[in-house]
């Protein structure tokens, strides 16, 4: 994707404020959602991926000591150069605290990954995209790729938990029904609204207009739930397929 040129830095100041940067891997290896596109910010050359993270990492100034890494991806799809770097910078900057993607195909790899900056004395909070608990909706609709459809056993694993709101089925108690069990089992839920993109999966508006009536009201000032209205919430990214 030469044509995609998002914001990668941002400074979030809201709940739990943090640094956040939008950095770039080898892709996601899962790559089946129906609805997603963001794995499309992705290169295979390793030497171009670690200078545009390059560029962004040079950034963080380590306001508020905390520090999330998005990739479109898992962190496992981050080149090693990189990898190195979010330490040198995590030590430099005081950062106490970094946040991760990950999908649950790679959850073996997060335990070294937490041993690993541990080890320099930071914290590892990883986050991962479960859209719903309802296993049969996200396996045989969405095609996540989560062959459990224990939450506990998700949240072995994970701390943060994703879902993905605006789907065509969705309903009021459908979606609250999501962040209640999110937040019974992990520390902090990201409510995604869906956005369109040229995936088979369309966002709904009826379903987004009761969220928006019923639910946004009911969770906006919990500490514990970030909602992303539209995907550049966060001061990052954007739409892939529509970036020109
Ligand atoms: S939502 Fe995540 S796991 Fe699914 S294809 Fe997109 S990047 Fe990969």
């Amino acid at each position: 994707m030469n044509d995609f040129n998002p914001n990668r830095y941002a400074v979030i100041h809201e709940k739990n404020p943090r640094e956040i940067v939008m950095l770039r891997g080898k892709g996601c290896s899962w790559r089946r959602c129906r609805f997603c596109d963001y794995h499309l910010d992705s290169s295979p050359e390793e030497e171009a991926n670690f200078l545009l993270n390059k560029e962004q990492l040079q950034k963080v100034t380590g306001a508020y000591h905390k520090l999330e890494v998005i990739n479109s991806g898992s962190f496992v799809d981050l080149d090693e150069p990189t990898l190195a770097l979010i330490e040198e910078v995590c030590q430099k900057q005081q950062i106490c605290q970094a946040h991760f993607e990950c999908h649950w195909r790679h959850r073996d790899a997060i335990a070294n990954f937490r041993k690993r900056f541990f080890a320099l004395g930071v914290e590892l909070k990883i986050k991962t995209g479960v859209e719903t608990f309802d296993p049969l909706f996200r396996e045989s609709y969405l095609d996540k790729g989560i062959d459990t459809d224990n939450p506990a056993e998700i949240a072995a694993y994970f701390d943060e938990a994703c879902l993905l709101f605006g789907i065509p089925g969705q309903t009021v108690e459908s979606m609250e029904k999501d962040i209640q069990i999110g937040l019974a089992h992990f520390e902090r839920v990201c409510v995604n609204i869906m956005q369109e993109n040229l995936k088979p999966i369309k966002p709904d508006p009826k379903v987004i207009a009761a969220f928006t009536r019923e639910l946004y009201p009911k969770y906006m000032e919990n500490c514990r739930v970030d909602i992303l209205m539209e995907n550049t919430a966060f001061g990052v990214g954007g739409v892939v397929e529509h970036a020109k």
